[in-house]
């Protein structure tokens, strides 16, 4: 016979806001809790394989973050020049001419990069192609801004792509021209495809494979015990990737559980996930394929959300909304029809209006399939949208961290009064929307105590605004910390297996420095993860 727990944590200050009084101890067999109570409640045949003494440190159930691209933050990491640091063209040149020393690029290979901002440069002009081939004539470059919606190419990267004077944007796109019709090497949206397309995506099993695995452990190091990715495009044969994660799955040899968004496009992506066996919620160890994903607009820093009026300042533009109407209906519909949930990016009022009339109109195909459908991101909202939200019961993706950059600029793209109804997550949760917490990484950093943060204080990681950026749509701490654990459960249909410390879940924990509930608001983004725990085992411990 073997012992009543494979492992009994015991003195630990476990987050558990509905259990009074509060536990001491947690018994975990097989992955799972399966006794827990105050110290005097421990019998003496409860014994134990393992016994781990916490001493009184702070345990949460393990963070989810619910959406964010895995491999495109490891080979940005680990492959890529990072510019999100810069601040003016000169260090951008000087960055990248030594990033091409050092990694001793050949001429003719690719330079990529990503993360710039225009908004930090101090004339705030777009990077052009003039200033990309005084890097390199020999490389070609393609810099994407750090709101993935724009990138800037050289002239030999044009070349490659074949862009020239004749050649125009696919719908949802726009190729930037000068006064003489030439391209500046600005490519905005869809149009971004004529480069990406020459530029192969990621086609080696093990580099894949280093890429998700690197990916898992960094996440683990930030307490994150689920991850919900987005990577199917960035491949450049999906089946190859299904085969890779499967392949992981079977094995067990995934360090976090990993929930798979699915890229469609069009709708033969959808049945080409199909094809491939997929279906929504179903799993493999730590492997859960998720929805199908759809990303429907632009983004507010780039001025490609989609906007029912004008952006602030720019009569002429309303953004865009990637595709039209009609095929927006058809993707829905055609992924409802095949078992699959939906989760959709969308950033503008106007995108978030179009896609809850057409899921109003699927209502009730995808309540009798018990689906869950989202909206990722939904920053420019009104007062009908969010009763849209209620009424249908769409779940509100959210990255809180977001507003670590976009405080200082939403008022100046949509002005004051439409800032009422956006980034108000107050309202959210007030009305009864259910809101989850994600990072949209490498965006923005994944760290789940950031998001948490930026959920309660309304403020940047450097503590502005003072008083906070509409201070009255905070969150309360356990609302923060509810949407980056057992709301992101919800969300990929597993709140009855984990995202909470109860009886019969998983054993995901992230034992923490400080107990969030009660350290000062300004201090919960430093706050050390200790260590992660996944199914009861250990996959990190601060050194
Ligand atoms: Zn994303």
């Amino acid at each position: 016979m073997g012992k009543l727990f494979d492992k009994l944590f015991m003195n630990g200050n476990f987050f558990t806001p509905y259990q009074e009084p509060k536990i001491d101890f947690v018994g975990v067999k097989g992955g799972k809790i399966v006794k827990y109570g105050g110290k005097d409640e421990l019998k003496p045949y409860d014994d134990a394989a393992e016994i781990i003494d916490l001493k009184g440190k702070y345990v949460y159930p393990g963070f989810t973050d619910a959406h964010m691209h895995l491999m495109v933050y490891s080979q940005k990491n680990l492959y890529e020049v990072a510019l999100n640091d810069i601040t003016s063209k000169e260090a951008m040149m000087k960055k990248v001419k030594e990033f091409i020393h050092e990694k001793n690029i050949e001429s003719g290979e690719w330079i990529i990069g990503s993360g710039w901002n225009q908004d930090k440069f101090d004339d705030t002009e777009l990077p052009d192609r003039y200033l990309l081939d005084e890097i390199s004539k020999e490389h070609p470059i393609c810099f994407t801004r750090a709101c993935y919606h724009i990138c800037a190419v050289n002239s030999k990267a044009l070349q490659l792509a074949d862009i020239d004077e004749n050649t125009v944007s696919k719908n949802g796109g726009r190729i930037d021209k000068d006064t003489k019709g030439f391209p500046t090497g600005i490519l905005r949206e869809n149009a971004m495809e004529l480069v990406t397309k020459v530029i192969h995506g990621i086609k080696d099993k093990e580099r894949m494979k280093e890429l998700i695995i690197k990916g898992c452990e960094d996440l683990a190091k930030l307490g994150v015990t689920t991850v919900h990715t987005d990577d199917f495009p960035f491949v450049e044969d999906k089946e190859v990737l299904w085969e890779v994660l499967k392949e992981l799955a079977i094995k067990d040899a995934l360090p976090i559980r990993v929930v798979l968004q699915l890229r469609a496009t069009e709708v033969e992506d959808i049945y080409r996930y199909k094809k491939m066996g997929m279906q929504s919620w179903e799993r493999i160890n730590n492997l859960v394929v998720g929805p199908i994903k759809i990303i429907a607009d632009g983004s507010l820093g780039a001025m490609t959300a989609a906007l029912d009026k004008p952006y602030e300042g720019d009569i002429e533009n309303f953004g865009l909304m990637l595709m039209h109407e009609k095929e927006l209906d058809q993707l829905i519909y055609e992924s409802f029809k095949h078992n699959f949930d939906i989760g959709i990016h969308a950033i503008g009022d106007r995108t978030m209006r179009v896609i809850l009339e057409i899921y109003e109109k699927y209502q009730h195909v995808y309540k009798k399939k018990g689906f869950r459908p989202s909206i990722i991101h939904c920053q420019i909202g009104s007062k009908e949208i969010l009763d849209q939200f209620k009424k249908l019961s769409i779940i509100a993706n959210i990255q809180p961290i977001f507003l670590n950059t976009d405080w200082k600029i939403a008022e100046n793209r949509v002005g004051k009064e439409r800032l009422t109804y956006s980034y108000c997550w107050r309202k959210y949760i007030d009305m009864g929307i259910l809101c989850v917490g994600s990072s949209d990484a490498p965006i923005e950093s994944f760290n789940p105590l950031y998001g948490i943060y930026t959920a309660v204080t309304r403020k940047d990681l450097d503590g502005f605004p003072e008083g906070g950026w509409m201070p009255e749509e905070n969150l309360n701490i356990k609302e923060a910390i509810h949407m980056f654990t057992i709301n992101g459960s919800y969300l990929s249909h597993e709140e009855d297996i984990k995202g909470s410390i109860e009886i019969g879940k998983y054993a995901d924990f992230v034992v923490l420095s400080d107990d969030l509930c009660k350290i000062n608001k300004a201090y919960i983004k430093d706050v050390t993860v200790e260590e992660t725990i996944v199914g009861g085992e250990y996959i990190f411990k601060y050194a």
